[in-house]
């Protein structure tokens, strides 16, 4: 790619928010560059856990029929375990939301992110490069973003321009960067470790356990595999001597139950790691283009939404993309509306997901929610229901729809 191109659009990272943004723009009929430094399938370090709302994404863009056929797992919901407490909450219909699937689907990224890829590709519209990396930003001299300078796999340097740029390139945006958009979250410091085990008997649904310092979120997904993450406090992993494999196996002590659960079962993977993972950016829209998905900044995995935001960040960035391009709109507040509605949208998520986050690292709070949410059963169908990204986090606070939750009967969970 040392000759210089021109596209409608730019995209740099093929993750579900690249894929989905790229895939979109080619059927409203704009040229676009999908760049990835990887080649697809590549491994991406995720709970690989996509709430019900995804379903109707996926399949508006045709991809949730092979998605299944490729052996997604039906997640009928969660169990969460934690300093001697259990509560159980399923996608299920609160109040007046239901989900348009009661479950989630939970599968491997390789699998996930190379079908999104693959029907990206197929289109005329759109111009694959894997193995590319975004090394920089070309500006005008108004400063607006024109296009991207690349490196291929060879060490090729090359530059592309286009009508508008997106960073759909992760927690570690290279486009945010450049930008000076993207900052540090210095109070929430976590680690990931990753992997998956086989012959382990899977259940319907995902399950977390907390412990001191962090928690290990589980799934079954295709292939007869469960995936398991391990997510932590920085401070902890770096002060330990010990390698990823065994730092993981030992935090197992914590959560015995799950320990004799994988013990059944044989790690079949390397155990990955990743992180620092807390990040955030000024803004998702600038001078040129915009942010999408996690380039936006990072959403803590412990409510599984970061795919949803992904993939729905796409769906509003394609509808202002596709107007502003029409209407030949280029100027720094052409995207404003994509600006509002991820705030509108998504704020009261991330503003529930960091609640969440804060009050998860005290154990005497997660143990007083927990055991709450053990006595009244609906009210994690409640909290369940909103990760589950059909019923607004608003609905926790509507006294209608949490009343009934908070006063339905205390039920011991089966199984628990
Ligand atoms: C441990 C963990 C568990 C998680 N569990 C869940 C879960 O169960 N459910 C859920 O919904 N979410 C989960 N998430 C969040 C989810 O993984 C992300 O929100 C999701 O991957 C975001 O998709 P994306 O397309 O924005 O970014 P990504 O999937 O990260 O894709 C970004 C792409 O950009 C490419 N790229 C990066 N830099 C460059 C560059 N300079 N040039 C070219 N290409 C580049 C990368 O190769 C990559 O392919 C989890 C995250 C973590 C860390």
């Amino acid at each position: 790619m040392s000759r210089v191109s021109t596209y409608d659009l730019i995209v740099v990272g093929a993750g579900p928010a690249g894929a989905h943004l790229a895939l979109r723009m080619a059927r409203a009929g704009f040229s676009v560059a999908l760049l990835d430094r990887k080649r697809f399938p590549r491994p991406k370090a995720c709970g690989e856990f996509l709430s019900p709302e995804c379903a109707p994404l996926l399949a508006e863009l045709g991809l949730y029929e092979p998605v299944v056929a490729a052996g997604a797992w039906p997640v009928a919901g969660m169990d969460l375990h934690g300093y001697g407490r259990h509560a159980r909450g399923g996608f299920v219909p609160v109040g007046p939301y239901a989900a348009p699937l009661e479950h989630g689907l939970a599968v491997r990224r390789e699998v996930l992110d190379a079908i999104a890829v693959r029907a990206a590709a197929a289109r005329t519209e759109v111009h694959l490069a894997e193995g590319h990396t975004v090394t920089g930003v070309l500006r005008d001299a108004d400063g607006a973003v024109t296009g991207v300078t690349v490196m291929d796999s060879e060490g090729e340097p090359g530059e592309l321009r286009a009508r508008y740029t997106v960073g759909a390139d992760g927690t570690r945006s290279a486009i945010a960067r450049a930008l000076d958009l993207w900052r540090p979250v210095p109070w929430l410091r976590r680690f990931a470790l990753v992997t998956r085990y086989a012959e382990i008997e899977l259940g319907p649904r995902a399950e977390v356990h907390f412990f001191p310092r962090g928690y290990f979120a589980a799934t079954p997904v295709d292939s007869g595999l469960f995936s398991v993450n391990l997510v932590v406090d920085e401070d902890h992993l770096r002060a330990s001597p010990l390698p990823a494999a065994e730092y993981f196996a030992a935090q197992l002590r914590h959560v015995p139950a799950f320990a004799e659960k994988l013990a059944r079962g044989r790690r079949g993977e390397a155990v990955r790691g990743i992180g620092p993972m807390a990040c955030t950016t000024t803004t998702p829209v600038f001078a040129g283009g915009a942010l999408v998905g996690d380039a936006c900044g990072y959403v803590d995995p412990v409510t599984g939404e970061g795919l949803f935001f992904a993939m729905r960040g796409a769906e509003l960035l394609a509808g202002e993309l596709a107007t502003a391009l029409h209407a030949g709109r280029t100027g720094p507040r052409a995207l404003e509306g994509y600006r509002r509605a991820r705030r509108r949208e998504f704020g009261p998520r991330l503003t529930m997901a960091r609640l969440l986050q804060r009050g998860l690292r005290s154990g005497l709070v997660t143990k007083t929610f927990l055991g709450l949410l053990q006595r009244r059963p609906r009210l994690a169908d409640l909290l369940v229901s909103v990760t589950g990204d059909y019923a607004p986090p608003r609905a926790l606070l509507a006294p209608k729809v949490w009343w009934p939750a908070l006063t339905s009967c205390a039920g011991s969970v089966a199984g628990a």
